[in-house]
């Protein structure tokens, strides 16, 4: 398939010819392959509705043949390996991701929608951070000796770390390289070989990365890919008999279908949900920084983020100089294509999101909010406008439920007290932002929002050391940090008599 461009827009040759041999994007053992039954489905750019590529539709059989390659690795390849040669072979795929990073994010931005800038300075930066940060676990993974006190004989007792096994990794469209990286950095540092089931909607770089992950001499079957839908490919990887862990980003719905599906022999889970996040503005706050943060909290990635602070509760004494500045800043964002020179804020994903996010903003109408948005939105593609809900109660479906797209509900609040129980009162638990310039509220907010990460003066900040995960109907499990690393890993007890 050739790609078709809007005119002044053009990619490289390498990114045209990949695009033009997705059709071959399973990888298992090393290999490129279509998918055994021969299906395919098509990719479209969400900046023009045009078809972008032809992608193996994988089902059951090539999710089997994929997790018996990964199991073949990681019992005479990578789990073999020495964790120096394994961190090694990660900093080569690390520098390898940097290489690219423009084919990279070009790939991304067709496929996702995102701005070319933020696919490269998030997204492919960060992707090749977060596999350079987890290189270094792999020599740091160590377990103890313990000071047992048996009731009969000695006994010299230690743990080791070990893998796990075969993971699969299930992510989602909205950052698919990066939330990548966060499942296979992790897991591959600590020994485990890994089968990765990208988005239909977004498969291209999921390819792409394990190409590079070949080239940096990671042995084949140890990062393997089968793209295809969700309740095909992706529900017979969360069902497979012979995968030990199964970690999901997504939609809270479809993570309830991965914990059914992973009863049969109980694997482990780790799940990385939807959000409803509160953004909280006290009066105190600089309002020079709040306004900014309050944008990009709701608006990058075209709101797509499942940590977005959708909820912004502005202390009363600053709400209408709050509204009129966001929606001010609001009003200048560009929307475009995402490789076009000047363009902001790209499309949604696909036409059923940005008919989901259109749904959701006529009932916050229907329901009695007030809806301001005045960017303008080009022809064709899925573009929404970045749209600020004021006169909305906290019962309205706008302010419950996840949007995943650029709409912010602003309620105003009174006081401390008042803010804590209305930003807890949700069934999600992901993130909450707080913007105060006092000391003692910042810290006393911090310890009582029921979430995975909070930010003060801040939003949006990530790191490779950071934890990043959920609670309540958020999920369990942590990406990132040390808590990621070592949940890829279980402690075996070992025991030896000295009698
Ligand atoms: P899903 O949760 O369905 O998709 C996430 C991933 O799960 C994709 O790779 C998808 O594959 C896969 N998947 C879908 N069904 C199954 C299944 N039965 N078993 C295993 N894997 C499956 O999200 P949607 O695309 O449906 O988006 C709907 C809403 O979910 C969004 O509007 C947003 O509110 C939320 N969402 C939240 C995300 C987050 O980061 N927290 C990310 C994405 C969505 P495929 O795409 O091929 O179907």
């Amino acid at each position: 398939m050739s790609l078709t461009l809007p005119a002044g827009l053009s990619v490289s040759a390498e990114v045209d010819k990949f695009i033009s041999t997705a059709a071959d994007s399973i990888v298992v053992d090393g290999e490129r392959r279509p998918a055994r039954s021969g299906r395919t489905l098509e990719s479209v750019d969400p900046a023009t509705g045009a078809p972008l590529a032809t992608i193996a539709a994988g089902d059951a059989a090539d999710v089997d043949a994929a997790v018996a390659s990964a199991r073949s690795a990681f019992e005479h390849s990578w789990g073999r390996l020495p964790p120096a040669a394994r961190g090694r072979l990660l900093l080569g795929f690390a520098d390898l991701v940097d290489e690219h990073a423009e084919e990279l994010a070009t790939l991304e931005t067709l496929d996702a929608g995102k701005p070319l800038t933020e696919a490269l300075y998030i997204d492919a930066a960060y992707t090749a951070e977060t596999i350079r940060y987890y290189a270094g676990w792999a020599t740091k993974l160590h377990g103890d000796v313990l000071p047992v006190s048996p009731a009969v004989g000695e006994a010299f007792v230690y743990t080791r770390r070990e893998p796990l096994g075969v993971v699969g990794a299930i992510v989602p469209w909205n950052f698919p390289m990066l939330i990548t990286s966060w499942k296979i950095g992790p897991a591959l540092a600590a020994g485990n070989t890994v089968v990765l089931k990208p988005s239909e909607m977004t498969s291209l770089t999921a390819v792409r990365l394990a190409e590079l992950a070949l080239e940096a001499g990671l042995p084949p079957g140890a990062l393997n890919v089968v793209t295809g839908f969700g309740p095909e490919a992706g529900q017979a990887l969360a069902e497979h008999p012979d995968v030990d862990k199964v970690t999901f980003t997504g939609s809270t719905a479809t993570g309830r279908r991965i914990v059914n599906a992973s009863a049969g022999n109980l694997k482990q889970v780790a799940l990385e949900l939807g959000g409803k996040s509160p953004n909280i503005v006290f009066a105190d706050a600089d309002l020079d920084q709040a306004v900014p943060g309050a944008f990009t909290g709701i608006f990058l990635n075209q709101g797509e983020v499942c940590c977005a602070g959708s909820r912004a509760y502005v202390e009363a004494p600053v709400y209408d100089e709050f509204v009129e500045r966001l929606t001010a800043a609001a009003g200048k964002v560009r929307l475009g294509h995402g490789l076009a020179d000047g363009t902001d804020m790209g499309p949604l994903v696909s036409a059923g999101q940005r008919d989901r996010v259109v749904g959701y903003i006529e009932s916050g109408v229907a329901e009695g909010a007030t809806p301001a948005s005045a960017a303008a939105t080009p022809a064709g593609g899925y573009f929404v406008a970045p749209t600020i809900f004021t006169g909305v109660t906290d019962s309205m479906t706008i302010a419950r439920e996840e949007i995943f797209g650029p709409v912010l509900s602003v309620l105003r609040f009174e006081s401390e007290d008042d803010v804590v129980v209305r930003a807890n009162a949700s069934r999600y638990g992901l993130a909450a932002g707080v913007w105060t310039t006092d000391l003692r509220k910042a810290h006393r907010m911090a310890a009582v929002l029921q979430a995975g990460t909070v930010w003060i003066n801040a939003y949006n900040m990530m790191d490779p050391t950071a934890p990043f995960g959920g609670c309540k109907e958020s999920g369990f499990g942590r990406d990132l940090g040390v808590d990621a690393v070592r949940s890829y890993t279980h402690p075996k007890t070992v025991w030896v008599g000295l009698d």
